[in-house]
């Protein structure tokens, strides 16, 4: 049984609660984050907690918590929880007001609510599934216009994924106005030559955490980068493409809607720049 965090107590998962009035619940009023652990250790907080600082900005909502506190709450779930790899998630809501109401609630009377859990991953480093890489299929991208906003509106990813699951497909890739945004819960690259290839930021996309680490590292290394639109028939004559998130860390794709990229093989790029974040990663991990 695992030991969660709810709003300054670590409970037994069966014994944390939360009200029916809570607006994340009512509202899909939140924001969250998932942050990896690998050697028991936390990878990537420190760009985290600044995204979530962020995210809670753009939607005037107060911290519960000092990023120091958070620190501390990560790092004792993942002691009394004895992960050595897996994820933390982390959700933050606007609180429980006494009744429902599409108006903020003063949060001077209605604090936010925080909650975090422990999912125990063992082989999240070591997958299989980076080494066969993953199959994905082109969709509408039909969800709202600030997508940079980590909020915890995920029903049109998880329908994404479903959409996956009934093809046959691991993700789906969503487009808009013709060209790739990204993954259900990735962002979404392509390698032609030695060029790796991704969606500039701006509101349509997530800033992935492990996008800023994954590109900063190719530069380093003298791989070409280049923030830019581009299309699906493009990622389907691509050298490879690939896919990068807190819970995948960088995934060569292999097909797209039925059609091989490249080879059919993971490629030379994507296990490359795997191997470079993993091992960068772990060293600066906290
Ligand atoms: N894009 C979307 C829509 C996501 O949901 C996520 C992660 O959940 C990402 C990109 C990748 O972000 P990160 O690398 O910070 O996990």
């Amino acid at each position: 049984m695992r030991t969660v965090y709810v709003n300054g107590d670590y409970l037994p998962e069966t014994e944390a609660t939360v009200s029916i009035f809570d607006r994340g619940f009512l509202m899909a009023d939140g924001v969250y984050e998932v942050t990896s652990v690998l050697d028991g250790k936390l990878i990537d907080f420190e760009g985290h907690a600044v995204r979530l600082e962020r995210s809670l900005k753009e939607l005037d909502m107060t911290a519960p918590v000092t990023k120091d506190e958070l620190l501390e709450i990560h790092r004792e779930l993942v002691r009394v929880n004895e992960i050595d790899e897996g994820l933390i998630y982390l959700q933050i809501t606007r609180g429980a007001p006494a009744d429902r109401d599409f108006a903020f609630p003063d949060p001077d009377t209605t604090p936010s609510t925080i909650v975090l859990f422990t999912q125990n991953k063992p082989g999240l480093a070591d997958s299989q599934a980076a080494k066969k890489g993953m199959k994905v299929i082109s969709i509408d991208d039909l969800r709202w216009g600030r997508r940079d906003i980590k909020t915890v509106q995920l029903l049109y990813p998880s329908m994404g994924k479903m959409m996956a699951k009934k093809s046959d497909a691991d993700d789906a890739w969503m487009v808009q106005d013709g060209f790739v945004t990204e993954g259900t819960s990735n962002n979404a690259y392509i390698v032609k030559g030695n060029k790796i290839i991704t969606r500039a930021l701006s509101n349509d996309i997530l800033h992935g955490i492990t996008r800023a680490a994954v590109l900063r590292f190719a530069r380093e290394a003298q791989m070409e980068v280049e923030e830019r639109n581009f299309t699906i028939d493009e990622a389907k004559e691509a050298d490879e493409a690939f896919i990068t998130s807190a819970s995948t860390f960088v995934m060569p794709v292999v097909e797209i809607d039925g059609i091989a990229v490249g080879d059919g093989t993971p490629g030379r790029v994507a296990p490359r720049l795997r191997e470079i974040y993993l091992d960068e990663s772990r060293k600066a991990a906290v």
